[in-house]
Order: C-alpha cells, then sequence, then structure tokens
C-alpha cells in the first residue's frame, strides 16, 4: 500500500450533503458532523471525499472546501429532495456511480465511513464487491427511533436488518456515546467491535463573543431572561414541551422573559407544518409578546444567538448525541436537557445545566427557573460546561481519535493473525486429508 492510498478516506452520507445549509428540514447534526469531521481530517493529512446523493440539477456535482477535501454528489434516483425513509431504493444506483467516480478518477478507496444507516448499507456493498473496509456511525438507531414514534415507516425492517448487519460485519463502529454503545448492545446486537468517539464542536467559534456584545449585536435588553432554543422543528424534539415549560415559568409575567426559538422550516414541509403547530401553542397561551421565532441561523450568527442566553433547551424525546447541547456548552451557557442518550453524557447534571426527564413540562418549567433565578450559579454551570467541552468534545480532538483508528484499520494484517489463519487453513487440510484417508 502506497502512502497516498494509506491518507485517503471516503466519508459517505448519502442523505446528509456536508456541503448544504444546516437547520433545516432532515439538515442537522450529521450534515454538521460529516462536514467538520472531513475539514479537520484534511488538516491532518487525509485526502477527504465526502459522499452524498445529488438533490438537483442545479447543484455542483463537487464542490471543494479545501486543497484535500472536497464533497462529491451521486445521483441516485430523481435529481430532488427524497425523505430519508425513501431512498433506500436508489442505493445500488448510488453504489454504482461511486464505483464508477472511481474508475474515473483513478482511485480506490481501501476504507469508507458510512453515517446513518442507508449509508451503511452502501459500505457493505463496498466492501463485498471491492473489500473497503467499513467505519460507521450511525447517528440515530431504528431500535430506539421506533419506540418513539406512532407510525412506523414501512422501510423499519429493512432498516432494522441493516443496522444489525452492519454493527456485526464494519471493521468497527464509531458510537459517539457510551449510552448509544449501551443501546446497541442491549437492542441490536452483542456482536461487532464498538469504539467510542463522540462529535465534536468548533471551540474557537463557539465561545468567540461575551454575554453583553452577543446581547448589544442582536439587540437584546441586558436586564432580559433569554431562553433558547435551537434546531428541526420536528415533533420529536420536543418544543412543544419547552413552550408549555416557559408557560410555566414563574417569570413568565414579568416581562423580562424572552424566549428564542432558532431554526429553519419550509410552508407545507414537515418542518413547516411543525412550526406552524408550534406558533398555534404559543399564540394560544399568549406568549407571542415574547416570543421570537428566529428563523434558520447560520454557523456564523449562531455563537452570537447562544452567548446571549441565559439557558438553551434541548427538549428532545430522545437524542443520539446533541450537537446543539455542546454548541451552548462551549459558548459558556447552561444547558436544560431531556435525560436520555446522548444528552446524558454531554450534559453533567447539576454541573453543567440539567437533565429532566423528556415530555415533563413541570421537571423543564422548575430546571429553567433555577438558572433563570440565580444568575452566579448560571455563570458556574457555563464556565465548567465551556470546560467540558474544550476538554472533551473539539473537532480536533474528535479528528485525531478517528484519524488514529483509520490508520490502524488501513495498517497491513499483522503478521501474528496471518500466522493464525495459516495454523487454521493448515488444520483444516490436515482433517480433510484424514477423512478422505478413512473414507
Ligand atoms: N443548526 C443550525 N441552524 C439552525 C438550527 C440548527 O446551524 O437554525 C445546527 C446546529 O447548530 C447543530 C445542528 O444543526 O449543529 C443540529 O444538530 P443536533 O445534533 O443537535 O440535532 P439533529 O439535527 O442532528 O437532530
Amino acid at each position: 500500500m502506497n502512502s497516498t492510498t494509506e491518507k485517503r478516506i471516503a466519508l459517505i452520507s448519502v442523505h446528509g450533503d456536508p456541503a448544504i445549509e444546516i437547520g433545516k428540514e432532515e439538515a442537522g447534526g450529521q450534515n454538521v458532523y460529516v462536514r467538520n469531521v472531513g475539514e479537520a481530517l484534511a488538516q491532518l493529512g487525509w485526502q477527504v471525499d465526502m459522499f452524498t446523493r445529488k438533490v438537483s440539477l442545479e447543484q455542483d456535482s463537487i464542490v471543494k472546501h479545501s486543497d484535500n477535501c472536497r464533497t462529491i454528489r451521486l445521483k441516485a434516483g430523481p435529481l430532488e429532495f427524497v425523505p430519508r425513509d425513501e431512498i433506500f431504493e436508489f442505493l445500488p444506483e448510488f453504489v454504482d456511480n461511486f464505483l464508477k467516480f472511481q474508475v474515473k478518477n483513478g482511485i480506490k478507496y481501501e476504507l469508507v465511513h458510512t453515517n446513518y444507516w442507508l449509508s451503511s448499507w452502501v459500505g457493505m456493498q463496498l466492501n463485498k464487491i471491492q473489500h473497503s473496509k467499513q467505519v460507521h456511525t450511525y447517528h440515530s438507531l431504528g431500535a430506539v427511533k421506533y419506540n418513539t414514534i406512532e407510525n412506523i415507516p414501512q422501510i423499519a425492517s429493512v432498516r432494522l436488518a441493516v443496522e444489525k448487519d452492519v454493527l456485526e460485519k464494519a471493521e468497527r463502529i464509531v458510537a459517539t456515546s457510551p449510552q448509544e454503545q449501551e443501546h446497541m448492545r442491549s437492542l441490536v446486537s452483542t456482536k461487532g467491535n464498538i469504539d467510542i468517539i463522540p462529535c465534536g464542536t468548533d471551540i474557537q467559534r463557539f465561545g468567540s463573543i461575551a454575554r453583553e456584545a452577543a446581547r448589544a449585536e442582536l439587540g437584546i435588553d441586558k436586564e432580559a431572561k433569554v431562553v433558547l432554543y435551537v434546531g428541526r422543528f420536528d415533533p420529536r424534539k420536543g418544543i412543544e414541551t419547552l413552550v408549555r415549560a416557559v408557560n410555566e415559568s414563574e417569570l413568565r409575567d414579568s416581562k423580562n422573559l424572552q424566549l428564542i426559538i432558532g431554526g429553519g422550516s419550509t410552508p407545507g414541509n414537515s418542518d413547516g407544518i411543525e412550526r406552524a403547530r408550534i406558533e398555534q401553542i404559543v399564540n394560544e397561551l399568549g406568549m407571542s409578546d415574547f416570543t421570537t421565532f428566529a428563523g434558520r441561523l447560520s454557523q456564523d450568527i449562531l455563537p452570537t444567538y447562544y452567548a446571549a442566553a441565559d439557558v438553551c433547551v434541548v427538549p428532545s424525546h430522545y437524542e443520539p448525541f446533541g450537537l446543539v447541547a455542546i454548541e451552548a456548552m462551549a459558548s459558556s451557557t447552561p444547558v436544560v436537557a431531556s435525560d436520555v442518550g446522548g444528552l446524558q453524557f454531554t450534559v453533567v447534571n447539576e454541573e453543567t445545566g440539567l437533565l429532566a426527564a423528556p415530555q415533563d413540562v413541570d421537571a423543564f418549567a422548575s430546571a429553567i427557573d433555577r438558572i433563570l433565578l440565580a444568575p452566579e450559579w448560571r455563570d458556574e454551570l457555563g464556565k465548567a460546561g465551556r470546560k467540558r467541552v474544550e476538554t472533551k468534545f473539539s473537532w480536533d480532538g474528535v479528528a485525531h481519535q478517528l484519524s488514529e483508528l483509520y490508520s490502524e484499520l488501513l495498517q497491513p494484517q499483522p503478521v501474528a493473525s496471518t500466522a493464525k489463519e495459516l495454523v487454521e487453513s493448515t488444520a483444516e487440510l490436515v482433517q480433510s486429508a484424514a477423512k478422505e484417508l478413512v473414507e
């Protein structure tokens, strides 16, 4: 293996385009993860190609992010947005175009890192066809998700089977939290190799502005008590719980309270429908005077919003990791989050924020109030959060861990295992020869 192939990696994210605007329907944490991991790996000397599905004719087929990092959009199915639950049937075309891209460019990817179950299927095909090794990050587990929703999609049984298959077959699975690893083991399979490497965040960008300056920039009063939500509009994100909790706040009628809900949406699409539903609840509860729907917040303005807030709330019904929590913590803003999944790993209860039972309006209301009513404690929680992110969740640190993992997997087979294989195959030969003799 030459040095170029050693440092080449394909990140495959069929439905999560790393080069598009984040914060709208189906574009969230996975897109941010792939893009940031890709760019940080390129900094470490990897040739990074990030493969995704092309969703319109106008989109460039190749977007160059830096000298060794690019997004490559492959045709797979119609050139339009397709919800993720309907993409599976187009994956053979994705594999086909991936192979054609390799031939055209004289490249073979010895190692692919797949993201979400759809891409995991692509990775398993590449392993069958050309022995590419596979690292996989789930981002979401069907076995967990289907416990939290009422309408199970038709694709569910295929997804569950693929998720089990990849856990057992991939060279390595990357769990982003111990909680996710535990779910894989208890709900998917006891077989397979799992490493824990968390998601990360940009610790230079988040935390680069102080509260006063951020408020001045956004025109928010110094005395205001600001509660912030950032994320997609999806019923499972629990925005309704947050709105109802703020409605119960002791500060509800103090004139100082402000609720900011940040996240993009398109009218008529599923996120637009959820936003309309939330707006209706806000109106019904008479909260519109102090509630702002900020729309999609670009990654450039986000640090200002996090810094301006007294508390950031992540009320998800379930969250495999939850980037928003670490972005807020990196901005020295305490987090009130649901006591579920990766949030139990990122948010340390009573130290960097507070955990509350998911969908429990009273628990969220009292957690939010405890922080809003104690500014000194708020600052202590904020500082501890910043420290936790610096030590555990920087993209650089995450990329270093992934880089080590990839390098280990790309090493030629160690002699010991070759010798073991030799002994085993010799034993087999001896056995069958003995059998023949007896017969
Ligand atoms: N995000 C954004 N602008 C918005 C809303 C969200 O850039 O208006 C980003 C947010 O900063 C975070 C990601 O989208 O990086 C959401 O990731 P998370 O893991 O919290 O949730 P997911 O969307 O993956 O469920």
